[in-house]
């Protein structure tokens, strides 16, 4: 049986490929071949897969397939004259190995450098052509120093900065959760206990800042449409208006002042009347005048205050979570001690020149004998520390202290000494009023200004830390139900929601209008996009609109379409078009689109709002209250305030002795927190944030180009020869935070003076998924994982290799079949058969046509990432190789194979007699003399008749039930050498015999030569 015999010899692995596959990689190793440096007289190309994360489990099958096509594209790019660089390492600091350390009580280094050291088996056990001497780790102190180094700049530049920002929080943990350590409003370790949303202070990056250069340069990148799509939207730019609404808050506010002490007697408050010309009682007057009512009392003996006696008097007012609590000087500190000893929830703190020290001046003051709680901040929604430079220095050091210690924003004023009427010059103190009140006034953005007069109802965040404050008594409860159901909601899933909320109680001023709409709160505005607050047009807008019918708010129609009707009480959804606007009082019959500008010019003049560009993308969270990260380079000192690490204390250590498990762990090492102020030598302590891990990855593409470099992050000449990337593979699920945060580092170190190029990544691929042979995704659940490693021991690296980029085109999803790689592997065998046994001689001119012809497509396939298209070209030509080649075009097929199978083709080539590296070989060029096309012409007239040949029969076995076992062609005499029946006979399964038509002794019992035409040939069947 002539069709089947080519397969029955290699079924099995009749080489040793393993064996194989491990001698050539030691070669390499051993002679450096893929090692490279800085060389003016090459070409450089720099080819990078994204810095994988080296989880416990090793590589999958998607990094198999990820890291194969890049190692194609370096081998071939190396061959083909260029000085590569194609470098490996690890993003390796992260929250997975910290849970998985918390889990085995063990520590997440360890199971890090298992990971890796397995990683790097793996890796080599594919024959990836990396540099492995410029492996990277980010977990080693040689590069995170580099992250801390690059956060002080930033830091210097006022790139990096601290906010109050909403996290997570388990308070069984005692810690802060990562989004990924929430389900479904749990801890991911403590099932029965909710998640709450608490405000601290972190670190941001001002991502912001070129969020412009961001949105413009990715225009001209080699990338993908769909991630450029991606980046645009993720950054979101919008032009809008943003619109004053007052908010009118319903909540009984109240406000108790503490005035601070006097030196003696004879300064007592009492009876002197100048102490009462004081911002207290203008306060107290102002507050009035804005429905608050605010007590000012006098506390006894104030020049020498009695802590029990003040408390009396104290706590004949109300205190809840509706007051305000203003001290002065040592009122202050009687605020602190009282709170700090009731734990009793207020609404706002203010602190004027707060005195908490004991010192000789004021040894009297008894009362300051405490230790305050430094967890205050639980206790109020709002802390604001007002002092100014011309104050005692131990004032300045208490406001200082506090906010530290405590939390709170700090405010300095110039000039206004200790804020008594002798020092400010007046009694009015607007700015401390504003605070009390402020939040009263919110700027709302909308793209629509047109339809203002629509607005029925406003919605805040369910996250804004100012939520609590707009919520009245009567409503707490049911806020309190609905924030409880939704916990943390993030951008992403908020508009598949379902849309939910809840009334404030509060109320807001439409100011152009004067109409009073209700607040609610809601699941479906983000709480930092804008102010966290939208103003709503259920008529106008799809999301109000069903926010709207579901609680029962009045829908009012302000734009009507130009060619129909609607009304607002049938409406069955939002009507977001242009039109006309009516019950817009002067504006009524404009058409929307003008009135758009008309609306933001009015209230623009009215200074009741201004035109406005807004972004969805936000400044950068780089702070994580986690262990496995680098360490914040931050100290901070009661008296200095925030001191940033010097340059040359770097690295900051990540300690290794922690405990796990509960709150930060960082901050369970005394060694590490308890330190000294580099400014003023006292007492400090250290930050005990980490940085997100995509710092880590922002740059360590740089870092490659010098990885070994311990002055600097990296020479500026050899980042220039080297940079930028020229492939950059990875998967499409890093279309923005990795690339946009890249991209973002690279324009700041531009800026900085580090880089002369603006984008880190010439040209951007994304590999598809490989999924299982159900066609499904890859999941251990579904129990259809192919193990890289399974595979490449029983088959070989180079038969995985070559299968995994010639089931799709690499770009595209492709289906795992363990069918395929079975024949893959009996290509690979014959390949390697069919090379070893050629003899040298010469080349037919069809076998020249052939390597020539295969030649040319292969290196334009490889070119253009067809590996697949490639791979049908190597096959075809193996189909038609010949016993004698000469010995060049020989060498010719080796070489294309070699990027994809790089162990047989080395073997191969040594065996040829070569003694340099076939991954180093000249890439062979086509002799386009060679190539003639009449060889193709037979080819087609094979095919051509293949597929009629299989026609026929399929038309015979149908109507007489049964096979034909012998096949006769009848050609025309100048076509007969188009047809080779060995090879007709292997295509169809069949003895074939081939005669020309004029062949006086073929056999054609039917005559069917009389049919032949030119490319058509007679057939018959028996
Ligand atoms: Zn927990
Ligand atoms: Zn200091």
């Amino acid at each position: 049986m002539i069709e089947t015999m080519n397969d029955n010899i290699e079924t099995k692995q009749k080489v040793d490929f393993t064996a194989i596959e491990k001698k050539w990689q030691k070669k390499w190793e051993d002679a450096k071949v893929f090692e490279v440096n800085e060389d003016k007289k090459k070409k450089k190309y720099y080819a990078l897969e994204m810095y994988p994360y080296p989880s416990a489990s090793g590589l999958h099958i998607g990094h198999t397939f990820n890291y194969t096509i890049c190692d194609i594209y370096s081998r071939f790019k190396r061959m083909s004259g260029f000085n590569v660089l194609y470098p490996m390492g690890y993003d390796s600091f992260g929250l997975p190995a910290e849970n998985a350390a918390i889990k085995a009580n063990s520590h997440p280094k360890v199971f890090t450098d298992a990971a890796i050291s397995n990683f790097i088996k793996q890796q080599k056990s594919l024959g990836l052509s990396y540099d492995w001497t410029r492996k990277l780790q980010s977990h080693d102190p040689n590069y995170y120093m580099w992250n801390q180094f690059f956060f002080l700049q930033f830091l210097k530049r006022g790139l990096a900065y601290r906010k109050k920002s909403s996290v997570n929080f388990c308070s069984k943990c005692n810690t802060v959760l990562a989004n990924e350590q929430v389900h479904q409003g749990k801890c991911w370790r403590h099932t029965d206990t909710d998640v709450e949303i608490r405000h601290l202070e972190q670190w941001f990056l001002k991502t912001t800042n070129y969020a412009d250069e961001l949105l413009d340069k990715a225009k001209e990148l080699d990338w993908p449409n769909r991630i450029k799509a991606m980046q645009e939207n993720w950054i979101g730019k919008s032009y809008g208006t943003e619109i004053l609404f007052e908010l009118l808050s319903n909540r009984e506010r109240n406000c108790v002042i503490v005035h601070g002490s006097n030196d003696s007697e004879k300064e007592a408050l009492k009876g002197k009347p100048e102490n009462l010309r004081h911002w207290k009682p203008w306060l107290q007057k102002s507050l009035e005048k804005k429905g608050i009512k605010a007590s000012n009392d006098l506390y006894p003996k104030d020049w020498a205050p009695d802590y029990l006696a003040w408390k009396k008097v104290f706590e004949k007012n109300k205190v809840d979570e509706n007051t305000t609590l203003v001290g002065h000087s040592a009122g202050c500190s009687f605020i602190l001690r009282w709170l700090s000893e009731n734990k009793k929830k207020v609404d706002k703190v203010v602190f004027v020149a707060p005195s908490i020290y004991k010192s000789e001046k004021y040894k009297k003051l008894r009362f300051k004998d405490f230790e305050y709680d430094t967890s205050l901040k639980q206790y109020f929604n709002e802390l604001t520390i007002i002092y100014s430079d011309t104050d005692d220095e131990d004032i300045i050091r208490s406001s200082k202290e506090i906010h530290f210690k405590i939390d709170g924003s700090l405010v300095m004023l110039k000039g206004k000494g200790h804020f008594t009427y002798e020092d400010m010059g007046s009694e009015e103190f607007p700015e401390l009023l504003n605070s009390i009140l402020n939040g009263e006034k919110w700027p709302i953005f909308t793209t629509r200004p047109d339809t203002i007069f629509g607005v029925t109802f406003m919605v805040v965040s369910a996250q804004h830390p100012k939520l609590m404050e707009l919520v009245t008594k009567g409503q707490k409860k049911e806020v309190e139900a609905f924030l409880k159901k939704i916990k943390s909601t993030s951008e992403k899933d908020s508009t598949e929601l379902e849309k939910e909320g809840a009334f404030t109680g509060s109320y807001a001023i439409n100011p152009i209008n004067g109409d009073k709409v209700p607040v609610y709160t809601g699941n479906f505005v983000v709480a930092d996009y804008g102010s966290g607050m939208v103003m709503a047009v259920p008529a106008h807008d799809q999301r109000d609109f069903e926010f709207a019918k579901k609680y029962k708010i009045p829908i009012k129609l302000v734009v009507k379409p130009e060619d129909y009707e609607i009304n607002s009480d049938k409406m069955a959804r939002a009507f977001a078009g242009e039109g006309v606007l009516i019950n817009s009082s002067d504006f009524n019959g404009r058409p929307s689109k003008e009135a758009v500008d008309e609306i933001s010019n009015f209230l623009e003049r009215k200074k009741l709002g201004k035109k406005v560009v807004q972004y969805k993308l936000r400044d950068w969270l780089l702070s994580r209250q986690r262990y496995w990260g680098t360490p914040i380079p931050v100290i901070y000192c009661d008296k200095c305030g925030i001191v940033p690490v010097p340059e040359k204390e770097l690295p900051v250590l990540l300690p290794d002795k922690v405990k796990f498990g509960e709150g930060n762990p960082l901050a369970t090492s005394k060694e590490f927190v308890e330190t000294k102020c580099p400014q003023c030598a006292g007492k400090a302590r250290r930050e005990t944030d980490t940085m997100d891990t995509f710092f880590d990855s922002s740059w360590y593409y740089l870092r490659f180009t010098d990885p070994q470099n311990k002055k600097e992050p990296f020479d500026k000449k050899k980042t220039a020869y080297w940079m930028p990337v020229d492939f950059y593979i990875g998967g499409a699920e890093h279309a923005t935070m990795h690339l946009i945060y890249a991209r973002f580092f690279t324009k700041v170190l531009r800026d900085l003076g580090y880089l002369k190029f603006d984008e880190p990544f010439k040209k951007l691929f994304n590999q598809g998924m490989v999924h299982g042979e159900d066609g499904v995704v890859m999941s251990k659940s579904r129990g259809n994982v192919i193990d890289p490693l399974d595979i490449s021991s029983k088959y070989g690296a180079d038969t995985l290799r070559l299968f995994i980029v010639s089931m799709a085109s690499p770009d595209k999803d492709s289906i795992w079949s363990n069918t395929g790689i079975e024949s893959m592997l009996r290509f690979v065998n014959k390949m390697y058969t069919q090379l070893s046994d050629v003899k040298f001689g010469k080349s037919s001119e069809k076998i020249e046509h052939k390597v020539n012809k295969t030649i040319k497509e292969v290196t334009s396939h490889i070119e253009n990432l067809e590996y697949n298209i490639a791979i049908i070209k190597i096959r075809a030509l193996f189909d038609s190789m010949e016993k004698e080649m000469s010995k060049g075009d020989l060498q010719g097929v080796v070489k294309i194979i070699a990027p994809f199978c790089p162990h047989i083709a080395e073997e191969i080539w040594s065996k040829l007699g070569n003694r340099e590296f076939i991954s180093i070989a000249d890439w062979p060029v086509a002799d386009e003399k060679k190539i003639n096309e009449k060889f193709d012409l037979a080819d087609k007239a094979i095919e051509k008749s293949v597929s009629d040949i299989l026609n026929v029969l399929k038309i015979v076995k149908e109507k007489q039930g049964k096979d034909a076992g012998k096949v006769y062609l009848y050609v025309l005499p100048n076509e007969l050498e188009n047809y080779d029946s060995a090879v007709l006979g292997r295509r169809v399964g069949k003895n074939v015999q081939v005669f020309a038509v004029n062949d006086k002794k073929k056999y054609d019992p039917e005559g069917k030569s009389g049919k032949a035409k030119p490319g058509k040939p007679g057939i018959y069947l028996e």
